[in-house]
């Protein structure tokens, strides 16, 4: 499942940069998480980040997205595909790899 913010939300900033997909933004008058890329931390932590740091308690599970384990970890994959470079040029193996001239 996807995690949701309550009215609770007291705007204190922490959650937002704690997300490793970032899924959490700022609403119209608080925080809130999209739950296409909420994966409940897994792929990245054991416990729900957001949830570890917020101070009034008011992120719980969002009923209206119930996702199996495997469906949490499906959805990291894709994020992490999604969020792949468009060119891997950092992957490039050898930099002009000429052989040395051959003297005498
Ligand atoms: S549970 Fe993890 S992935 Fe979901 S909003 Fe919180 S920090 Fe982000
Ligand atoms: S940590 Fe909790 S109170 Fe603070 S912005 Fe996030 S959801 Fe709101």
């Amino acid at each position: 499942m996807a995690l949701m913010i309550t009215d609770d939300c007291i705007n204190c900033d922490v959650c937002e940069p704690e997300c490793p997909n970032e899924a959490i933004y700022m609403g119209a008058e608080i925080y809130e998480i999209d739950p296409s890329r909420c994966t409940e931390c897994v792929g990245h932590f054991d416990e729900p980040q957001c949830v570890q740091v917020c101070p009034v308690s008011c992120i719980p599970l969002n009923p209206q997205y119930l996702e199996s384990q495997e469906t949490l970890w499906q959805k990291y994959q894709r994020l992490q595909k999604a969020g792949q470079p468009l060119s891997p040029a950092a992957d490039a193996s050898g930099s002009a790899a000429s052989p040395p001239a051959s003297g005498t």
